[in-house]
């Protein structure tokens, strides 16, 4: 089911375009506002995944809670254009085990909900740092599945185009542990390949969209995650099978200092004007 119809991917570009404007050229390069999105999206789930695809938890496996408002989850039916890597600037714990993994669902779920005021968990996916994948927000694993795109709250202004991966931990001057790292890259390369994504491009920090010096600004995912991002995106080539070239570099420049101004600096925000949904 798609929770609303009547707005295209190319009806999006417009949208996306006025997003851009105050965003700088971030993105100026990528495939970003590709119009053949939706069918390689199409293509790549009618094909089957080259890769292998990750152990994704389920929602009714760690025991989620309904959306306040089902039916106001939207499910669109194209391919999100990007995927954003963040960190979830939570206690970097030494529990890897599963039922932590469901337990640290549940308690963002709770966050997102009674104290951000949305309608359920706001990312799509979750990697807690014993490596463990879970779906987040409702629908989404059939939604992914299909090459659909359910829209989240987890980057501002740019939910309609963009698919979040949150990871448990704080990674400022840390480093993911070894499972969620590759936990991070087999899930990438799923999607990629699922939605027809070039990893070079299509991988991105939250701080490449809510980027410092902007009333947007974000330190996610840390500056020690951030620097590993291109890094990230050979590996995930690598496992997809595709040529590495000379991998793509990051599109903030340097650290993101301490005093960047943001009200939700060491996350970021994860709604914006521009987002159809909470
Ligand atoms: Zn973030």
């Amino acid at each position: 089911m798609t929770g609303d119809t009547g707005r295209s991917w190319m009806g999006r570009r417009g949208l996306l375009s006025g997003a851009l404007a105050g965003g700088a050229a971030v993105v100026a390069g990528n495939s970003f506002l590709a119009p053949d999105a939706r069918a390689q999206a199409r293509t790549g789930s009618a094909e089957g995944c080259r890769v292998r695809r990750p152990r994704l938890h389920t929602r009714e496996e760690w025991r989620a809670v309904p959306p306040t408002d089902p039916h106001g989850v939207l499910v669109e039916p194209f391919a999100p254009a990007l995927i954003v890597v963040h960190h979830m600037d939570y206690p970097n714990t030494t529990d890897y085990s599963l039922e932590h993994a469901f337990q640290l669902s549940r308690d963002c779920q709770y966050d997102h909900m009674h104290h951000n005021g949305w309608n359920d968990i706001g990312q799509q996916l979750t990697i807690s740092r014993g490596g463990f994948l879970m779906e987040g927000r409702y629908r989404s694993a059939k939604a992914i599945r299909r090459g659909d795109h359910v829209i989240g709250a987890q980057v501002a202004n740019w939910n309609t185009a963009s698919l979040g991966i949150e990871n448990e931990g704080t990674y400022i001057t840390e480093l993911p542990p070894d499972a969620q790292w590759h936990a991070l890259i087999a899930t990438c390369a799923w999607l990629c390949d699922t939605y027809g994504l070039p990893p070079m491009t299509a991988i991105v920090g939250h701080r490449d969209l809510n980027q410092p010096g902007t009333s947007l600004a974000t330190e996610c995912p840390g500056n020690a995650l951030y620097k590993q991002l291109p890094t990230l995106r050979k590996q995930v080539a690598e496992a997809m099978g595709l040529p590495v070239g000379d991998g793509s570099p990051n599109h903030v420049a340097g650290d993101v200092p301490a005093s960047t101004p943001s009200r939700e600096r060491d996350h970021g925000p994860a709604t914006g004007p521009l987002d159809p949904t909470r």
